[in-house]
């Protein structure tokens, strides 16, 4: 899913492309931890509304494509170095999957 995003970070809900994920978070803002010295990071949260966010992030592509991070844990542990690490697993078992059917 694409989306523009403007300078301050804010994305634009008309920029959602038709069709994209409805629990799309209306206005999500982005870190970028090159530029955020001071904290050196950043980690998601969910806003009321978009409780399905993290289930369609760590959706698999055509058994083609993996996603992993702690912004696809949907187990309660997002936000958390164990939570990224266990989306790790969950992506490298959707992987063994795909390759043995
Ligand atoms: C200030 C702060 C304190 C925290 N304290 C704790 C804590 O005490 N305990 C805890 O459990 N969690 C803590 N966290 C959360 C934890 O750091 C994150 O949840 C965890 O690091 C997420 O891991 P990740 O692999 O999903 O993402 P990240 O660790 O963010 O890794 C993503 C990587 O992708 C790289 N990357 C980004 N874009 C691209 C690109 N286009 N091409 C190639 N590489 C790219 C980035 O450089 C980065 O190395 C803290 C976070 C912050 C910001």
């Amino acid at each position: 899913m694409s989306a523009t995003w403007s300078s301050s970070g804010r994305v634009s809900p008309a920029s959602r492309p038709p069709g994209a994920c409805a629990c799309a978070p209306p206005a999500p803002r982005r870190s970028c931890s090159r530029r955020a010295r001071a904290s050196g990071g950043a980690y998601t949260y969910t806003p009321m509304g978009a409780e399905d966010a993290r289930a369609e992030l760590a959706r698999p592509l055509e058994d083609a494509l993996f996603f992993a991070g702690e912004a696809t844990n949907a187990d309660g542990h997002a936000a958390t170095v164990h939570g990224a690490i266990e989306t790790g697993y969950r992506a490298a078992g959707q992987l063994g999957d795909a390759l043995i059917q």
